[in-house]
């Protein structure tokens, strides 16, 4: 038996405490996976790591271990009153009874980064805001490094998959434009307790220093790539008149023309250079 297993087994009978289904709480049970997670993160001493949601705290015991300091942030507070015993001696831990989507993440970063050279995001996200927690992540423009983040499966599939991919969507490439994505690990549902619906994956996104492309009106951008794929079997096209981004469909048909695209195309075979494209050319029409 893996010693996460046993010591998740005794904090929950010691605190007489069991999972919440609904804030997402699965704990993590599996040594290797845990060990991984801070490796894909490169954690040393030289880093501020933010953990969102450390529940028993199984993998901010290793962070601790291996980061300059951690700071967590976590919404449920019988967690916090755990979480404050077990690393009570630690002068390299700070802790916030938060929701994370209410967080001023960057005020926190500032306060916190001291002399420490690197800024990393590592979490077991819960899963019911796994989306809205990275685009809160990414959205901001913190002044972070990289984000290493375990989630579904099926939603790391979409962010890692390249911009053109058929598994690819709105996410991959607002995520695209910010980060560079890469799958780290498949984890399954055996790893935690209690086991979740669904498999899950490790992925880390590095930080751009600037976004991948340049666009003139990042607003506009984001809310055609919104529209392309709000109703994916539907064409570009049609998600685009449907937007109501642009005045008409010939505007539309006029874009295509001068990009060369086939007016059939669908909004995954783009390119995430070609919707800049787009959004370029709206804007100056505007
Ligand atoms: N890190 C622990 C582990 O790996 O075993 C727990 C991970 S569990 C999947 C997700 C954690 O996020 C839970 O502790 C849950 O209470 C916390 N959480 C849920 N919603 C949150 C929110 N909005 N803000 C901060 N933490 C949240």
């Amino acid at each position: 038996m893996s010693s996460s297993l046993e010591e998740t087994k005794f904090i929950l009978k010691k605190y007489n405490i069991t999972a919440n289904k609904r804030l997402g709480q699965n704990f993590l049970i599996d040594d290797y996976i845990i060990e991984n997670i801070v490796n894909v993160a490169e954690t040393s001493k030289e880093d501020l790591v933010i953990e969102i949601g450390p529940g028993l705290g199984t993998l901010t015991s290793k962070l601790l271990e291996k980061a300059g300091k951690v700071v967590a942030i976590e919404l449920d507070e019988k967690m916090i009153k755990i979480l404050n015993d077990r690393f009570l001696l630690y002068d390299n831990f700070k802790l916030l009874n938060e929701d994370v989507l209410k967080v001023d993440l960057q005020k926190l970063i500032d306060e916190n980064k001291g002399n420490l050279t690197k800024v990393k995001i590592v979490a077991n996200l819960p899963y019911y805001i796994t989306t809205p927690i990275i685009m809160k992540l990414l959205e901001e423009k913190l002044n972070i490094d990289s984000i290493t983040v375990m989630i579904q499966k099926e939603v790391a599939d979409r962010i890692t998959a390249v911009p053109g991919d058929k598994l690819s969507g709105a996410i991959t490439y607002s995520v695209y434009y910010y980060a560079e994505p890469s799958s780290a690990l498949f984890v399954e549902k055996n790893s935690f307790i209690p086991a979740p619906e669904v498999d899950s994956e490790v992925i880390n996104l590095k930080i751009r220093k600037e976004p991948k492309v340049k666009v003139k009106d990042e607003k506009l951008f984001f809310d055609i790539i919104k529209a392309s794929f709000m109703q994916r079997r539907k064409t570009l096209l049609n998600g685009l008149i449907n937007s109501k981004l642009f005045d008409s469909k010939e505007e539309i048909l006029d874009i295509f023309e001068k990009m060369n695209l086939n007016p059939q195309i669908r909004g995954e075979k783009l390119t995430i250079e070609q919707f800049a494209q787009i959004a370029d050319y709206a804007s100056k029409q505007k």
